[in-house]
């Protein structure tokens, strides 16, 4: 059904509300459920997401293991001299009890025998043919020994549900021997760029004609979220054909990515065609790049009609579509931090609230600073290029002179970090300051 075919007026004025950021965000959000849980083998579980709590079945270490090669010691035993009763590595367990005046040569990770109740590093001994003359005033017990559970004690909470599983989690759940585990289903991704004017990179270009970049960008982008593409492809601005290729990545996705055809003009399909088939949610936004922004469902899935200009449609990823995938895969986190940058120079007034591209360091007084990549022009690709931020410029009749402070959602970590001399020299002087994650909100 079209806008003006609707039922009520009320609610189409209300679909075409130009919509807070943030509140489309929620609305999102709303919809975004978790996929269902699957377990799979410890050794596919990398990137995924945890859908349960995981406890530690077993204590870690599983026995007393020496931090040090040397030799295992009663620690009370004050005499130098030891007579060495046999050599304890790593992997096998000594049919062995040290006594006073006894001591077993050891290697790091070894099992402490039974009776030893600390290791003298080898450092601090000397060792002869039959024995060990210890070179250390004092020994204390437990030294140089990781006693049983030091590291992980049974039951504990080990990784709660909607951890992502990245290299330390694997680690330590293949320490434990935690196979197969509970994740969620990755989401399946369609991406389709429509408009009669794309032709695939490669191609030979006509009068008029324009490359598709929309679809390589976003499926790159979608290679960072651990979700699965499971389609992409281009259409052009035709209704049945494009109505039939919207139902099917509907029926196999739990989330569509349309880019194009979300505007005013006759030719703008997508946001017809969602009208008639899915449930729109809302259509615009007030922001810069992106205004035209429809987000619909249909069933489970999560369909955004994301604007064909290249800039907009990446932006309207990050902002929307990340979130919204973050949360379908169960993650507890949305890695989005939004934090108060100074502008590293003036920007001019803005109608809308504009998502300016910009480049995020950290200064030697450990503040952020913002800079712009330029012209922000929505088919400007390039003012994506090398930018970790977006500066939120909220919308005000004057501009913004440089020093300023404005929020902004951090896509990637800053640049630059405070020198080590710089650091320490302030430390003297003042208080440290706070550190950089301390002054994080996160955007959620
Ligand atoms: P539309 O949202 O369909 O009105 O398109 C807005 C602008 O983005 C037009 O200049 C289109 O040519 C351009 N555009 C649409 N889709 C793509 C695409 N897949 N790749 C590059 N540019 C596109
Ligand atoms: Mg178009």
């Amino acid at each position: 059904m079209t806008a003006t075919q609707s039922p009520t007026r009320g609610e189409v004025d209300d679909l075409d509300r130009l919509r807070h950021p943030d509140e489309a965000k929620a609305i999102v959000l709303r919809h975004a459920r978790p996929l269902e849980p699957e377990l799979v083998p410890l050794a596919e579980a990398g990137w995924r997401v945890l859908s349960e709590d995981v406890t530690a079945t077993e204590d870690h270490p599983p026995f007393r293991a020496a931090t040090m090669d040397g030799y295992a010691v009663v620690a009370a035993d004050s005499s130098p001299w030891r007579e060495v009763i046999g050599v304890q590595t790593a992997g096998n367990m000594l049919d062995a009890e040290v006594t006073d005046g006894y001591a077993v040569r050891i290697t790091t990770g070894a099992p402490v025998p039974r009776g030893a109740d600390a290791v003298v590093k080898v450092e601090n001994t000397e060792p002869s043919e039959d024995h060990v003359i210890i070179h250390q005033e004092a020994v204390a017990s437990g030294e140089n020994i990781r006693q049983i559970g030091s590291d992980v004690r049974q039951g504990e909470l080990l990784l709660p549900a909607g951890t992502v599983l990245g290299p330390a989690e694997v680690g330590l759940l293949a320490g434990l021997g935690l196979t197969p585990l509970p994740v969620r289903r990755r989401p399946r991704v369609s991406v389709l760029s429509t408009g009669d004017e794309l032709v695939e990179p490669g191609q030979p270009v006509q009068p008029g004609q324009i490359r598709d970049s929309n679809r390589f960008s976003l499926v790159t982008a979608l290679q960072t979220t651990g979700a699965e593409i499971v389609w992409s492809g281009k259409a052009p601005d035709e209704r049945r054909a494009l109505e039939t290729l919207i139902r099917d990545r509907i029926a196999d996705s739990d989330v569509l990515i349309t880019t194009g055809g979300v505007s005013m003009g006759e030719l703008d399909l997508v946001k017809a065609i969602l009208d008639e088939i899915a449930t729109v949610h809302f259509r615009r936004i007030f922001m810069k790049p992106g205004k035209p922004l429809n987000f619909a469902t249909a069933d489970d899935t999560l369909i955004f009609g994301l604007p064909g200009n290249p800039v907009s449609a990446l932006v309207g990823f990050e902002v929307f579509v990340r979130p919204a995938l973050a949360t379908r895969a169960g993650r507890r986190e949305i890695n989005q931090p939004r934090v108060p940058v100074m502008l590293a120079q003036s920007t001019p007034p803005t109608d809308r609230i504009e998502y300016q591209r910009a480049v995020v360091r950290v200064g030697g007084d450990g503040k952020l600073s913002g800079r712009s990549t330029g012209s922000q022009a929505s088919s400007r690709l390039a003012s994506l290029v090398g930018a970790n931020a977006l500066l939120i410029i909220h919308p005000r009749e004057t501009a913004y002179e440089a020093g300023e402070i404005v929020d902004a959602l951090l896509l990637g970590p800053p640049l630059g970090s405070i020198t080590p001399d710089r650091a320490v020299g302030r430390a003297r002087v003042r208080r440290q300051p706070r550190p950089f994650h301390m002054r994080f909100r996160v955007d959620e």
